[in-house]
């Protein structure tokens, strides 16, 4: 690496959100050094988000910083950890000083907000494309996994969902939005909200999570496979914007990406804690949307039966 190259660095990559306090060495040596800490693991993510791929040419570099640490942060809430630290890995065209300007400032803003500080990354040059690795602390052996459903539970999401798709729509001139309803779903495709708040009720009373990236069918869809359990969802119980109810447009719920939600599984006799959760976090309401059944994978749309068992969300390959 060059002197100038390192000079950008630590410009706008040295002093970005919080400090890990078991960090001995950051930024500016050969690699990152941190204390583990006894009675603690260390829950590890990675996301990588490619121009063309996963975002439109053209997106700001300031909703790219957000996203990028947002998408990971999501995965650290569904296993119920908390932010410790992260690294960033960049490859950039060119070294646009305006671009990294912007790209930084909201990267601080995002890291600062959930409480984690950047230790450590890698610059390159090429096509745009931008990796987070994430860490996060759990007490010991108080994580949430996608594979401890069982037959009884009740399934349950977080916030809204499918406004992230019907953004995306609206981009892409598919759909006629209004203006307001157009600006809202745009805000939740660029700037998901990682639901860390969740991450203690999660651990408390959750059988199963895992945040939604590629469609609540798809998404639960794993956590089924993995529990070895079935599902029976409820059409008319998915918490989605009046725009979706009233077109009865609920595929952008079901099988839209992006919306980083969390869904889990938790067993019946919490629901008086979920309750209680939904009385206090008006910002976070948890909807139950159905249940988890012996077998089978099925959405009862209020006409009928459909088979989920064959659906499948966004897939990279194949
Ligand atoms: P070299 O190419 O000489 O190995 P490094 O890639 O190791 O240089 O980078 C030097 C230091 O800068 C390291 O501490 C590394 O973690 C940090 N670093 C490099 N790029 C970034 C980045 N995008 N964000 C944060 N830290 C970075
Ligand atoms: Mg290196």
């Amino acid at each position: 690496m060059s002197a100038d190259e390192f000079s950008l660095i630590r410009q706008y990559f040295s002093d970005v959100g919080t400090t890990p306090p078991h960090l001995l060495i950051g930024i500016g040596d050969d690699a990152a050094i941190l204390n583990t800490t006894p009675g603690y693991q260390l829950v590890v993510c990675m996301d990588t988000l490619i121009e063309g791929v996963h975002f439109p040419t053209g997106t700001a570099a300031s909703d790219l910083a957000v996203k990028s640490l947002a998408v990971n942060l999501s995965d650290l809430a569904a296993m119920g950890a908390k932010p410790a630290w992260f690294q960033l890995s960049l490859t950039l065209p060119v070294a646009d000083e305006s671009w990294l300007a912007e790209f930084s400032a909201a990267l601080k803003e995002t890291a600062d907000r959930y409480q984690i500080g950047l230790v450590g990354g890698d610059t390159c040059r090429g096509p745009l494309s931008i990796t987070i690795q994430a860490a996060g602390l759990v007490t010991e052996d108080n994580y949430v996994t996608r594979s401890n459903a069982k037959s009884g539970d009740l399934i349950v999401v977080s916030g809204r969902l499918g406004d992230a798709a019907l953004g995306l729509a609206g981009l892409q001139k598919k759909v006629t939005l209004s203006e307001a309803l157009s600006h809202e779903c745009r805000f939740r495709l660029n700037r998901p909200q990682p639901r860390l708040e969740l991450t203690d009720f999660l651990r408390n009373y959750a059988s199963s999570a895992i945040d939604i990236s590629d469609g609540l069918v798809a998404d639960l869809g794993h956590i089924l496979e993995q529990s070895k359990v079935g599902a029976k969802l409820e059409q008319n119980l998915l918490p989605v914007n009046g725009w979706i109810k009233d077109q009865g447009q609920y595929h952008y719920a079901l099988y839209g990406g992006d919306d980083y939600e969390i869904c889990f599984t938790m067993p019946g006799d919490h629901l008086s804690q979920l309750e209680d959760w939904n009385s206090k976090n008006p910002e976070c309401p948890l909807s139950v949307i159905g249940e988890s059944v012996a077998s089978g994978y099925t959405l009862d749309t209020g006409e009928g039966m459909k088979d989920l068992s064959a659906d499948r969300g966004f897939k990279h390959f194949g």
